[in-house]
C-alpha cells in the first residue's frame, strides 16, 4: 500500500487557505456563515484539493460534502472523517477547519486507505438557527417537516438558500437521502478542545470518550417589591438577595460535582430582575441555568442537590421559589471499540493521549448513535475559541492526523 508521511506545512497550509475566505476582515476574527460566498468560496478549495488527487467529490442533499478516492466505490464501507468550515460570527481559523485539512490530508497521504472526507453542513447554527443541521438531516433527527420552516436573516429557507449547494429537502429521509449510515466503519472527527485543559497540561491531544449531557432549566424567586428607602432590613423580602445566594451557592456546587466527575459544570447564565430600579427592593428574580456532566448518574443527583438548594434558601428568607428543566439531553459515550484504537495508535506512536469530555456539542454526538463514532481534541491555546485568537500548535494538528493514520491501518 501507498503511504506518504503527513505534512504539518501543508495542514498549516490548509487552514490559511480556507482562513483566506472570509465575510470580514479577517483582523477582527473570521467570518464564513453557511452558504455564504467566503463559505462557498472555502468549500469549493476543499473539493479542489480532493479533486486534484482524483477523488469523486458529491453534495448530500442536506450540502454535506463529501469526497472519496478513485479507488473507492461509493458502496464501500469507508472511514468518515471530517468535520466542518462555518463559523461563528468573528470566529476562530481551527473550530472545525482542523477536523477537514486532516481529512483532506488523510486522501493525500493514504490514497488506497478506505476514507471518506466530510464537510458538514451549517454546525454553528449561525445561518439557519439550528447548529448541526447538515448532520441532524443526515442521521434523520430533523424531520423534513421542521426543516422547512428555517429561514436565515434574509427570510430565504434552507433549500433557497442552499438548492446551489445540492440541498433538496424532498431527498431529506431514511429513504432518499442516499449514503446510507451503515456503510461507514465509523466517524473520526478531529476538533480543538475550545477548553484549556490540554493546553495546561502540555499534552497535545485526547481521545473524546463522552459528550456530556446537559440539563437546562429556568426558574425564580419571588418576594415583595417594596420602597427601599422606607422598609427596615428586617422586614423586606428581597428576591434578588435569594437568587444571589442562590447563585453562588450553584457555584460551590459546580466545583463539587467536578470534583465528583471532571468535566462537570453549572452555570448561572441569566438572571432577570424586576422592576430593576434603584430605590426599589427587587420583588422578583428570574434565573436560568446550564449544568452540564460527562455522567448521567450526577446529572440526577445534582438535579436534586440544585433543587434541595433553592428550596432552602426559599424557605429560610420567606419567598417563594421554583423551577423547572426544560432541557434534558442524556449524556452520550462515543463507541468504545473505536475511542480504544485512537488510544492504541497513541501508544504506538508515543503520543500521550488522555481521555476527555466534550462540553460542546458536535456533528459527531448527532451521528453517534448511527454508526461506530469517536473525536480527537487538539489542545487550545488557553482554552480560547469562537475568537480570532483562537489557536493550535501545527505539531498538535499533525500529531493528531498521525494518531487517525495509525488507527484506521488497521482495517
Ligand atoms: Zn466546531
Amino acid at each position: 500500500m501507498r503511504n506518504f508521511e503527513i505534512s504539518e506545512e501543508r495542514l498549516i497550509d490548509d487552514i490559511g487557505a480556507i482562513a483566506g475566505w472570509s465575510e470580514s476582515d479577517p483582523a477582527s476574527g473570521y467570518d464564513r456563515p453557511t452558504f455564504s460566498s467566503s463559505w462557498a468560496s472555502a468549500r469549493e478549495y476543499v473539493a479542489d484539493e480532493a479533486r486534484r488527487l482524483g477523488c469523486s467529490v458529491k453534495a448530500d442533499p442536506a450540502g454535506n460534502l463529501h469526497a472519496r478516492p478513485a479507488g473507492l466505490s461509493w458502496d464501500e464501507p469507508a472511514w468518515l472523517c471530517g468535520s466542518h468550515i462555518d463559523t461563528v460570527p468573528s470566529g476562530g481559523k481551527y473550530d472545525g477547519v482542523v477536523g477537514v485539512v486532516i481529512a483532506l490530508e488523510l486522501l493525500r497521504t493514504q490514497p488506497e486507505a478506505p476514507v471518506e472526507l466530510v464537510v458538514f453542513a451549517e454546525e454553528e447554527g449561525t445561518t439557519l438557527g439550528i447548529a448541526m443541521l447538515g448532520s441532524r438531516a443526515w442521521a434523520g433527527t430533523l424531520p423534513a417537516e421542521q426543516i422547512k420552516t428555517l429561514r436565515n436573516r434574509a427570510g430565504i429557507d434552507f433549500a433557497g438558500a442552499g438548492a446551489a449547494f445540492g440541498v433538496a429537502l424532498d431527498k431529506i429521509g431514511p429513504e432518499s437521502f442516499g449514503f446510507p449510515l451503515d456503510r461507514y466503519k465509523g466517524l473520526i472527527e478531529v476538533h480543538v478542545e475550545q477548553g484549556a485543559g490540554l493546553w495546561k497540561k502540555g499534552l497535545p491531544a485526547a481521545v473524546v470518550t463522552t459528550v456530556n449531557g446537559r440539563r437546562q432549566y429556568s426558574g425564580g424567586f419571588r418576594g415583595v417589591a417594596n420602597h427601599a428607602g422606607s422598609t427596615a432590613m428586617a422586614d423586606r423580602l428581597d428576591a434578588l438577595a435569594g437568587a444571589a445566594e442562590f447563585v453562588l451557592g450553584l457555584e460551590a456546587l459546580g466545583k463539587e460535582f467536578d470534583a465528583l466527575r471532571s468535566g462537570s459544570v453549572l452555570t448561572t447564565g441569566a438572571l432577570t430582575i424586576v422592576p430593576n430600579a434603584v430605590n426599589v427592593i427587587p420583588g422578583k428574580a428570574d434565573f436560568m441555568l446550564d449544568f452540564r456532566s460527562p455522567s448521567n448518574e450526577l446529572l440526577a443527583s445534582g438535579d436534586r442537590s440544585i433543587r434541595r438548594l433553592l428550596s432552602s434558601i426559599g424557605g429560610k428568607r420567606g419567598l417563594e421559589a421554583g423551577m423547572e428543566c426544560f432541557e434534558n439531553l442524556p449524556a452520550l459515550p462515543f463507541d468504545p471499540e473505536l475511542c480504544d484504537r485512537l488510544r492504541q495508535a497513541g501508544a504506538k506512536l508515543g503520543i500521550p493521549l488522555p481521555d476527555a469530555s466534550s462540553g460542546a456539542l458536535h456533528d459527531s454526538a448527532i451521528l453517534a448513535p448511527c454508526l461506530p463514532t469517536a473525536m480527537l481534541f487538539v489542545a487550545s491555546k488557553d482554552g480560547i475559541s469562537h475568537n480570532p485568537a483562537e489557536f493550535s500548535r501545527p505539531e498538535d494538528i499533525a500529531a493528531a492526523a498521525r494518531i487517525v493514520v495509525a488507527a484506521i491501518a488497521r482495517g
